[in-house]
C-alpha cells in the first residue's frame, strides 16, 4: 500500500483541528514539524519566503496564532520578549543558550512537578514552564577555549 504523501496527512491534521488546509498553513505546519528550533515569526518568514513569495509576516503570525488556539502548536513561555513557537505540544522543559540563542527541548515535565515545588492547597495551575539557561555544549567549549588562550598570554 502506498504511503500517503505527507501533505495529505497535514491536510487531515489541520481539518481535524478545525482549520482549512490553506497553502500557507500547510507549508508553515510542515516546516515547524521538520525544524524543531522554536522559531520566531521572523525565522519562519525568512525560511519560507523563497517558496511562498506572497507570504507576509502578518500571515505567519496569524497562522501560528491559529495553531496555538487549536492546539497544534505552543508558544514558548520564557522571560524573553521575543515570541517563539513550538511544534512539540507536550509539556516539556527547555534549555536556552544565552550565547547563541539556541532553544533545545529537554524531557517532558512530570505531573509531579507541582507537588515537588510545593504548590499550596487549592491552587490550580494551568501552565507549567521549565527553562534552564546557560551555555550549550558548543558555546561552553568556545568559552573554555577563550579562557585558556587568554591565560596563555
Ligand atoms: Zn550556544
Ligand atoms: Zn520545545
Amino acid at each position: 500500500m502506498a504511503e500517503l504523501p505527507s501533505s495529505s496527512v497535514t491536510h487531515q491534521k489541520l481539518r481535524d483541528h478545525g482549520l482549512q488546509p490553506s497553502k500557507a498553513r500547510v507549508t508553515i505546519y510542515e516546516w515547524l514539524m521538520k525544524n524543531p528550533v522554536h522559531p520566531t515569526v521572523e525565522v519562519i518568514y525568512n525560511a519560507l519566503r523563497p517558496q511562498l513569495p506572497s507570504l507576509s509576516r502578518t500571515t505567519v503570525y496569524n497562522v501560528l496564532h491559529a495553531f496555538v488556539e487549536r492546539g497544534l502548536a505552543d508558544k514558548v513561555h520564557s522571560e524573553d520578549l521575543e515570541l517563539r513557537y513550538d511544534g512539540n505540544i507536550s509539556q516539556h522543559a527547555h534549555f536556552k543558550c544565552t550565547q547563541c540563542g539556541e532553544l533545545r527541548d529537554l524531557m517532558d515535565i512530570p505531573d509531579s512537578v507541582s507537588i515537588e515545588v510545593g504548590l499550596p492547597n487549592g491552587f490550580e495551575p494551568h501552565t507549567t514552564a521549565v527553562t534552564l539557561w546557560g551555555f550549550c555544549a558548543r558555546c561552553a567549549k568556545k568559552k573554555r577555549k577563550r579562557v585558556r588562550s587568554a591565560s596563555v598570554v
